[in-house]
């Protein structure tokens, strides 16, 4: 087992060099890959894909599936720390490679955020420490819900859920595995339709925002954060992060803030963790405050920190697991991000064209990232736009130009 810290530039007795290991090789995988190397360690990552965006410019590709116990016992050999980029890594893989090797975050905390049914238990679990700790102000609670696993609970379902959204517990991402319910009988017709799989039932809430927060946790329990980020989804896809002072009522950011920082630390986690919370129209100014989801790794909301924040959520990743100190980021510029999806890739009559990128490059503070898949689809994530400036005005204005040259939806709000 490596010690910890590993720092960079340095070698084992084998005289292999530092290197950081990832389970899964797309883009979050490919922005940690670069942020190690920057620090100057060596990569590896695990995915069957031939083509990965992150296998493509690791030191090393494990070409196989997550399960493979030689793969597994390769990787392990490669790195002195492995971490994770999609939260469908089987938790038996991390446990496998926790073994012999530090694993962040751990087999038990990608776990939890694997499944809604966990997830929610600890949201909650969550809620009654910080209540203790700091009164109802601390507690941040989930949607209320319903577990649905059998048909006598389907049954059992309060009618005040309804209308509501059915999430699958497992597998469900970017609003997939997920169906708008308006009755019983829409409940039970979206049962079937996802196979009877185990589910849970969340009210269907009136959001006035949504927001995320990023934290990491290091293994001594030191823990940083980037201030809350106001997300606008379309179609269940995050299509816009606003990353400024202003974002969003102080108070609320302070309280999704410490609820965060209490999720965190109450499974003792090590490594980066964003959670995301519903901003609801409860007849209040500001609004309140509801605890959605949990992701094990940087997030899509976070990118906006490698252009507009002195240390980015990848940085602090390769930080967290390498047990490096945990810089608390400073956010240098206010900065909006614009997801690109496929879609950018289609005109209005679904026929395929080459987004017209010179114009987007010519905005003052623009940085455009493509992730390097070359086949486009709608819905695929296949990079972003981070906008930055001097003033928030002016990245409003050079985000609405931007949006406007690509047709990119969801910008009205902001
Ligand atoms: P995913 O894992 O696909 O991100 P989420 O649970 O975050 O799933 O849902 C995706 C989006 O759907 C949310 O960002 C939000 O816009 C909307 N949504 C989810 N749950 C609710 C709810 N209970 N009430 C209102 N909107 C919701
Ligand atoms: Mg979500």
């Amino acid at each position: 087992m490596s010690a910890l810290p590993i720092f960079p530039g340095t070698a084992d007795a084998g005289g292999r060099p530092a290197t950081l290991g990832v389970m899964g090789g797309g883009q979050l995988g490919r922005m940690f890959v670069h942020a190690a190397q920057r620090l100057g360690y060596f990569t590896a990552v695990l995915d069957p894909d031939a083509h990965s965006p992150a296998g493509r410019v690791s030191h090393h590709h494990v070409q196989a599936g997550y399960t493979d116990q030689d793969a597994l016992a390769q990787l392990a050999a490669l790195c002195d720390a492995v971490t994770t980029e999609f939260e469908n890594v089987p938790a038996s893989a991390l446990q496998a490679l926790a073994a012999t090797c530090p694993v962040a975050p751990g087999a038990a905390a990608v776990a939890i955020a694997q499944d809604r049914i966990q997830e929610k238990s600890h949201f909650t679990a969550s809620a009654a420490q910080a209540g203790a700790l700091a009164g109802a102000a601390g507690r941040v609670s989930c949607a209320p819900y319903a577990v649905i696993e059998t048909p006598e609970q389907l049954q059992a379902v309060p009618d005040d859920l309804l209308p509501g959204i059915l999430k699958t517990a497992r597998m469900g991402y970017d609003g997939k595995g997920q169906v708008r319910v308006a009755d019983r009988a829409a409940l039970a017709a979206a049962w079937a339709d996802l196979a009877q799989v185990p589910c849970v039932l969340e009210k269907m809430l009136p959001l006035k925002a949504e927001c995320s927060v990023i934290v990491a946790r290091g293994w001594d329990g030191a823990i940083v954060a980037f201030p809350p980020q106001r997300n606008v989804h379309v179609d269940g896809i995050l299509a816009v992060t606003e990353a400024f002072e202003g974002n969003m009522p102080a108070a609320l950011a302070q309280r999704a803030l410490s609820a965060t920082k209490t999720i965190a630390n109450h499974i003792g986690y090590v490594g980066v963790l964003c959670v995301e919370f519903f901003v609801i129209d409860d007849g209040s100014a500001d609004g309140a405050l509801v605890v959605n989801e949990m992701a094990p790794r940087p997030h899509n909301s976070g990118h906006y920190t490698l252009n507009a924040c002195d240390v980015s959520q990848f940085d602090l990743q390769v930080h967290a697991m390498a047990g490096l100190v945990l810089p608390q980021p400073r956010q240098h510029s206010p900065a909006i991000m614009l997801n690109l999806l496929g879609d950018v890739w289609f005109d209005a009559a679904g026929n395929a064209r080459a987004p017209d990128w010179q114009s987007v490059l010519a905005l003052p503070g623009a940085h455009l990232h493509l992730y390097g898949k070359t086949d486009a689809r709608p819905g695929r994530k296949m990079g972003h736009l981070t906008l930055t400036g001097l003033d928030v005005a002016g990245v409003k204005a050079t985000a609405r130009q931007a949006a406007a040259i690509l047709g990119l939806p969801g910008f009205e709000e902001a």
